[in-house]
């Protein structure tokens, strides 16, 4: 996997493998890590908070976040899964894999998660806010979920120019 690392790219909608579901990580071997590494690359160079192995064309249940963008910030989560999700939150969120498009997101206030690390180690973890926001906007992409999927009418009006120009740029007009 080594090899191929560097040539790892985030890709953009309507890249099918976008709206794969993942399969879990069994393997938690070296390989793991390096690609977290190279997912935290690509992250702080597009300067966003999370990132979904999905958007770098790995379908592996696993995600990288910064919520603050100072480095002891790093987060991994491997398998994650929601044991529990309270209340509402209304947000604004943007997408590494749909550059220029921003549209309003309900999503819930509180969540509950558990996942495993790079060891496989499992922890529970409780956040709320924008942490919560971030884990919900990257297990969405686990399962081929995007923020498209959650637009209201209005965003869908106010989209529909760009999301165009990235379908007739990934046919390649
Ligand atoms: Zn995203």
């Amino acid at each position: 996997m080594s090899d191929t690392l560097s040539q790892l790219q985030i890709i953009l909608y309507p890249d099918p493998r976008l709206r794969r579901k993942c399969e879990p990580v069994t393997d938690f071997s070296p390989e793991l890590n390096a690609l977290a590494g190279r997912m935290f690359d690509l992250m702080r160079e597009a300067k966003g908070v999370g990132l979904a192995a999905p958007q770098v064309g790995v379908l592996l249940r696993m995600f990288v976040m910064n919520h603050t963008g100072e480095p002891g910030d790093d987060r991994v989560f491997v398998n994650p899964r929601f044991v529990d999700r309270d209340g509402w939150q209304e947000g604004e969120e943007g997408c590494l894999s749909i550059p220029d498009v921003r549209v309003q997101v309900r999503r819930a206030a509180t969540v509950k998660l558990i996942a495993q690390d790079l060891a496989g180690v499992e922890y529970e973890y409780t956040s709320e806010e924008l942490i919560a926001r971030i884990w919900q906007h990257e297990t969405d992409h686990l399962n081929g979920v995007l923020i498209l999927d959650h637009m209201r009418p209005t965003d869908r009006i106010a989209t529909k120019k760009t999301l165009k120009e990235l379908e007739a740029r990934y046919r390649g007009d």
